[in-house]
Order: C-alpha cells, then structure tokens, then sequence
C-alpha cells in the first residue's frame, strides 16, 4: 500500500469530521421501519417485554465493548449513548463512531434475538439508523436525556390509552378518535374508569424507559480471619427504570458524567 499514482483518490476526496473537543457525544440509533418489524414477529402492543428486553441486552453489550460510553437511555425501538465528555475514541471520527455503534448493535441484536424469542424465527433482517449530536456541556446532556425520557411518557401514556381501547373492541380509527385532544388527565381518568387501570401501576419500564451506565455495588471480595465479609465497591453494568429529569438520580449518580 506504498505510494501509488491513485492514492490522490484518498488525499484529496477523503474528509474525516472529527467531533468538537470537550463535548458529550451521543449517538442515537433507531429502529428502520419497527412498525412493521414488531408487526411480523407479533410484539405485544404496546409493549412487548422481551423485545424491551433485548435492545436493552445489547446496550448492556455497548458498554461492555466500549469503556467510552458512559451512559446510554432507550425505549421503544430507539437507544441513546452518551460518550464521555473528552473520549479520544476513534480520534472523535464522526463517521467510524456512527458506523461502529449502529452495525455493533444492529449485530448484538441479531445474535441474541434468539435468547429473547427461542420459538420465533428472524423473518427479516432487523437494521438500525443513527445520529450523532455533541452537547456541548452538563445541562444540555441533562435536557437531551430528559427529551427522551419525556417523549417516552407521551408516547407510552397514548399508546397504553390506545391499545386497551381497542383490546376492547374499538376499530383503531375509533380509539384514534376518542384521544383526539386529549390531556394527560383525561387519559388518567379514561385508564380508572373505563378499564380500572392506574397508570403510575404499569411497569416502570414502560413508564419510564430504560437507563445502561455503571453503577456502584457493594460486593463481598472474601471473608477475614474471623468469617466476616469483606466488602468493596466496584463499579457494575446496571439497567434500571428510574426517573432521570428530577435531581434524584443524577444526585446520586454524578460520578457518571465527571472526571
Ligand atoms: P422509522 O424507520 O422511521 O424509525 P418505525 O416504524 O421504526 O419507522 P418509530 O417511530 O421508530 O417507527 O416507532 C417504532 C415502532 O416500533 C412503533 O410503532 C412501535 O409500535 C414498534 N415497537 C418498537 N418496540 C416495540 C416493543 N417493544 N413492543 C411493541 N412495539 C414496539
Ligand atoms: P481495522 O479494524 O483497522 O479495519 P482489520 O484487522 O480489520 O483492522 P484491515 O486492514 O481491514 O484490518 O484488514 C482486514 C484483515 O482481515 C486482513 O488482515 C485479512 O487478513 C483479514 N481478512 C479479511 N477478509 C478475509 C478473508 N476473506 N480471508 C482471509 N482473511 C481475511
Ligand atoms: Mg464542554
Ligand atoms: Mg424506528
Ligand atoms: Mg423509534
Ligand atoms: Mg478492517
């Protein structure tokens, strides 16, 4: 691959972006044409726990493979990665990033379907797009994951209206209806009355999307002289379903976007 007269092909046409200096990198893939994908391998409406389950798996793998991802938020079809603020991965090439995260997550997928659906055959090939957006400081990745975790309430509080409306017979157009301009309270109350549904009862991973990032635990290395446990805290991949808008969380967990 020494000098040849056709290297200039790569000298002068090629142009690597590479991303802002001392910003958050967030790619996030999603789902081509879920719609239909969930249609033809019969996912629950509106949520099918094991297909949850398996996106969540492979942003479990995410992190395994790539120590930068510091954090990463998913639901429906979608998952967001957050890299940390001054990762050197790939020399912050745009395109490798991009291309890395959205064909090793579209692969993690594929190879586990299985362990999540052992009686359904892939009848297509499940492929993913993706983005990247550099958040240029601590609010606005706050305000980016609060985005995606708001959009995932609305999302879920119609879609839980809709699909009990037509569980019960209603023709999809007729339940589009009925929730036409409706206010979170309205459908609060259409869930009790008519189908004696609390919302805040359905699962938190519906509710409330789901969270990847590293978290402390307390586990026991050995015991001492006596039998007593000795204890350290090491840093584990954790999926959980918590709110992450409120200063809750990100109080307890401010380690994950420092240093
Ligand atoms: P696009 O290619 O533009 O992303 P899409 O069909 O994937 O189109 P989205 O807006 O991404 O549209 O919506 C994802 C779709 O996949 C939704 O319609 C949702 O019903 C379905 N879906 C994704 N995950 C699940 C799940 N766990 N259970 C049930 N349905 C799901
Ligand atoms: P990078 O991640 O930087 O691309 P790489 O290991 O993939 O690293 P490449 O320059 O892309 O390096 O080279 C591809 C490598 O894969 C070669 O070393 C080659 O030996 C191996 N390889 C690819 N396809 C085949 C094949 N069909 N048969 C045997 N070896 C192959
Ligand atoms: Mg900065
Ligand atoms: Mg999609
Ligand atoms: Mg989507
Ligand atoms: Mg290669």
């Amino acid at each position: 691959m020494a000098n040849s007269e056709y290297e200039y092909v790569k000298r002068e046409f090629e142009f690597d972006r590479r991303l802002p200096a001392s910003n958050w990198i967030v790619v996030r893939i999603d789902g081509c044409h879920f719609h239909r994908f969930s249609k033809i391998h019969a996912f629950e409406k509106p949520n099918d726990e094991n297909a949850l389950r398996l996106m969540n798996a492979c942003a479990t793998s995410m992190l395994e493979k790539f120590p930068d991802i510091v954090f990463a938020y998913g639901v429906s079809d979608e998952y967001s990665f957050v890299f940390r603020e001054e990762t050197e991965f790939y020399q912050r090439r745009e395109s490798k990033i991009l291309s890395i995260c959205v064909s090793y997550f579209t692969s993690v997928y594929g190879m586990k379907w299985k362990d999540f659906f052992p009686n359904k055959d892939l009848r297509e090939p499940p492929y993913f797009d993706g983005r990247v957006v550099c958040y240029p400081n601590m609010k606005t990745i706050h305000d980016y994951l609060a985005w995606r975790q708001v959009d995932c309430h609305i999302n879920n509080h119609y879609n839980t209206c809709f699909w009990m409306l037509v569980k019960s017979g209603k023709t999809e157009k007729e339940a589009q209806q009925t929730l036409k301009g409706t206010f979170s309270e309205d459908k609060n109350e259409l869930l009790s009355q008519q189908f004696q549904v609390n919302y805040e009862d359905e699962p938190a991973m519906f509710r409330k999307g789901s969270s990847v990032y590293r978290d402390k635990v307390e586990t026991k290395v050995k015991t001492d002289d006596y039998g007593n446990p000795i204890k350290r805290i090491r840093l584990a991949i954790t999926v959980s379903n918590l709110d992450i808008i409120g200063p809750e969380f990100w109080g307890k967990h401010q380690y994950i976007l420092q240093e």
